[in-house]
């Protein structure tokens, strides 16, 4: 029987390191680490064969096709297929805000266009009853849209892919034209294009569900709690280990039931909508 597989995106630092340290503890199978710049994930990699574990390595840019393309092919060739799959590569905005165009397309080129180029390349070499987890975060859950049409959209069960395209668009176009309200989303408006971003992410997760179904795969999407990381500045109530527990959990130990689903740090999954 050829070899199982788990994949981490973004995992050189803060919790996709910590989720590659505890697959490395429990899957039955090879962890690969994965990074865009190959430094500095060569150098996490080290740091973890200091404690006794052994992942192993490759480059991978989630928002370079190119870099996925190649990843994919590797994996093809070498194992044939995927069963763990963690989409835990993300940005926030830099600080300060401009909350211009470009630093939003920026952000949902990453957060979501990364996560669409990961479905397009690696999705096809999942296994069956293979599990895929998208790492969202609370801004990805619909109540932070306040926009009454995307509600409507988004609480009807059949929501499209293009629903969630023409989402993000909206939001894009919105602030290339100096239209957007601030209002449409909550905190009025803070770090939108992360916000929208993770909505998308979470949305995409229900569809992903639907179509992956039939194959016994099983795709959740979760909030992993406020961390202490570079993300955060350092901010947080959980380390890195609290909030690569839940992940895990969705990885290799959460009831086939929990599909589809919106999970909290601590387990629970929460209405969509
Ligand atoms: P970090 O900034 O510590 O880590 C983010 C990781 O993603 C880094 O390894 C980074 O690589 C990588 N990354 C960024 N862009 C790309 C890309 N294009 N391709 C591949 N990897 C990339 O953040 P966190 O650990 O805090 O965040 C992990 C996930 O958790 C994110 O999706 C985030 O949105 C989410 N999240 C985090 C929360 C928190 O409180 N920390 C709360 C809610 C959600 P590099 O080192 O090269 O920048």
């Amino acid at each position: 029987m050829s070899e199982k597989v788990a994949i981490v995106t973004g995992s050189n630092k803060g919790i996709g390191l910590a989720i590659v340290k505890g697959l490395c503890k429990r899957f039955e199978g090879v962890v690969y680490l994965t990074s865009r710049d190959e430094t500095r994930g060569r150098q996490a990699v080290e740091e973890l064969e200091k404690d006794g574990l052994k992942p192993l390595y490759h480059q991978l840019d989630v928002a370079d096709k190119s870099s996925v393309v190649k990843f994919g092919d590797y994996v093809k060739k070498k194992y044939g297929g995927i069963d763990i799959l963690i989409n835990n590569a993300g940005v926030a905005p830099e600080m300060p805000l401009k909350n211009n165009y470009e630093d939003s397309k920026s952000v949902i080129d990453i957060n979501y266009g990364g996560l669409l180029t990961v479905e397009e390349v690696l999705f096809p070499l999942l296994r069956n009853n293979a599990r895929v987890v998208n790492v969202s975060s609370d801004c990805g859950h619909l109540s932070n849209v306040r926009n009454e049409e995307w509600i409507k959209k988004f609480s009807n069960k059949n929501f499209t892919r293009s629903d969630i395209n023409d989402f993000v668009d909206w939001y894009l176009e919105s602030v290339k034209k100096g239209t957007f309200k601030n209002s449409d989303l909550a905190d009025n408006g803070s770090v939108a294009s992360y916000r929208v971003s993770k909505v998308a992410v979470s949305a995409l997760t229900i569809i992903q569900q639907k179509e992956l179904e039939s194959r016994g795969i099983i795709v959740n999407s979760m909030h992993p709690g406020l961390v202490s990381t570079d993300m955060t500045m350092g901010i947080g109530f959980f380390s890195i280990d609290d909030a690569a527990e839940t992940p895990i959990y969705l990885a290799l130990d959460s009831p086939s039931t929990i599909k589809g689903a919106y999970v909290w740090y601590d387990k629970t999954v929460l209405d969509w909508y």
